[in-house]
């Protein structure tokens, strides 16, 4: 079978070259040969000289998704090759037993998402050339991780700019979806047929492990003195039996399987109010916390983030710690504007909880929104607020979550701690 060739256009902006892992239809100036949706295609440039071969999709504004810069045949035996290179990866820069092994075009698989469960994997196709050969995929991942079960997860609108129907359910024999990994040596309960995408967020995993020294010293700072036989004691003279004392109080907006909570009172925290709106969310947060032995430091509430922060600020109510951790509230590019300004606003109220000198730690998984856009919407709410933020540390995705450097799309997470002072 004969390869069909794409030249793109000789003025089109080099984005392929600098490692953009998409072409889109204008940037093709003809096709030759007769290729099929999700086909492999050459991409050339105007003069046909060979740059790269891809996913070829018609219906899809990314018309050809790159696979490879070689020539080599995409066959069973690269799929295979790829997943390897993937984990072997992973493997190497993070010593874990449950992590995002496949991050698309990321790892040169386009569309294709691989999450590892502990023995369980879960998969989600996001692109035509992966769904019409995802039994090379299911094969390989058999061979290298012989896991308890598989889990489809394609159950996301998305799907549909491809052409394809949302699909979810066992691709191996049913098994019991529930599984708890573990993470920064806590055990997290987590459902792969339930959770949120795949089940759960690998992404954050070293953000969480970074709360670590911002768990504790508040006690001192709130007016506790340790006597010189080591007793804590308050303003009044006081023994505190508290042995959190020193802790922080948190609050963990957005919280979902809770593992910022269950990661605060892990490094120490007296006490973590864990909100979502989902009352199953809420179920599994607090089943997390009795997992891990929490349930006496959270309290939980199933409320519209929106309303609870409002009504806090009105009761004038204050943490050591709020953390902001929203889903992507701009789905598209043109959902920007609307989306900037769901996420001011839960920050605005959110560094207004935030006592004199605590910390806003704050996130956005939108790839629509750049890290410069979100500094600045961080900006324009501590304006309102009344508040001089100072940064901590900022952070990205994970390591299992790699980037490309000439990919925006790749590089989607923000997550930033700031220090939040009274002006
Ligand atoms: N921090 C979580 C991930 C957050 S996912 C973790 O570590 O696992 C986003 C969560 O926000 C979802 O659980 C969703 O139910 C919740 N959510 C969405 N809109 C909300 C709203 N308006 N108020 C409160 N929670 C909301």
């Amino acid at each position: 079978m004969t390869i069909a060739k794409a030249f793109l256009n000789k003025n089109r902006k080099k984005r392929l070259e600098q490692g953009h892992p998409w072409v889109f239809p204008g940037e093709i100036e003809k096709i030759e040969g007769e290729p099929q949706g999700g086909d492999i295609i050459h991409i050339v440039n105007h003069v046909g000289h060979f740059l790269a071969q891809g996913f070829y999709n018609p219906l899809s504004q990314l018309i050809i998704r790159v696979v490879s810069y070689s020539e080599v045949e995409v066959d069973e035996s690269l799929f295979q090759t790829k997943i390897e290179q993937a984990w072997k990866r992973r493997k190497w820069l993070a010593d874990v037993t449950s992590c995002r092994v496949v991050h698309g075009e990321a790892d040169f698989l386009p569309g294709l998402i691989i999450d590892k469960y502990e023995d369980v994997i879960v998969v989600q196709i996001l692109s035509l050339g992966i769904e019409l050969r995802r039994q090379w995929v299911y094969d390989a991942i058999t061979k290298i991780f012989n896991p308890r079960g598989i889990y489809e997860r394609s159950d996301v609108p998305v799907r549909r700019l491809e052409g394809l129907e949302e699909r979810e359910g066992f691709v191996s024999e049913p098994f019991d979806t529930k599984v708890t990994v573990r993470e920064n040596g806590l055990s997290i309960l987590v459902d792969v047929a339930e959770g949120q995408k795949t089940g759960y967020f690998f992404d954050q995993r070293e953000n969480r492990a970074a709360l670590k020294p911002l768990m504790t010293g508040w006690g001192t700072r709130h007016g506790i003195t340790v006597d010189g036989e080591g007793y804590p004691r308050d303003a009044k003279g006081k023994v505190i039996k508290n042995p959190f004392w020193d802790g922080a109080e948190v609050l963990d907006c957005f919280s979902h399987t809770g593992s910022f909570m269950l990661h605060a009172c892990h490094y120490g925290a007296k006490k973590v109010t864990c909100l979502d709106i989902s009352e199953k969310a809420v179920d599994m947060a607090r089943a997390n916390a009795l997992l891990n032995g929490f349930l006496h430091r959270t309290e939980f509430v199933a409320a519209n983030a929106f309303d609870y922060l409002r009504e806090q600020v009105k009761e004038k109510k204050l943490w050591d710690i709020v953390i902001l951790d929203p889903p992507a509230f701009a789905k598209n590019r043109q959902a920007i504007e609307g989306a900037v300004r769901g996420y001011k606003e839960i920050n605005l109220q959110g560094m207004k909880l935030v006592r004199n000198g605590g910390i806003l730690v704050t996130a956005s998984c939108s790839h629509h929104l750049s890290a410069a856009r979100f500094v600045d919407m961080l900006q324009d709410a501590a304006i309102d607020a009344h508040k001089v933020l100072r940064l901590v540390e900022f952070r990205r995705a994970g390591s299992d979550h790699p980037v490309l450097l000439g990919s925006e799309e790749t590089d989607y997470l923000k997550f930033a701690m700031y220090e939040v002072f009274d002006r």
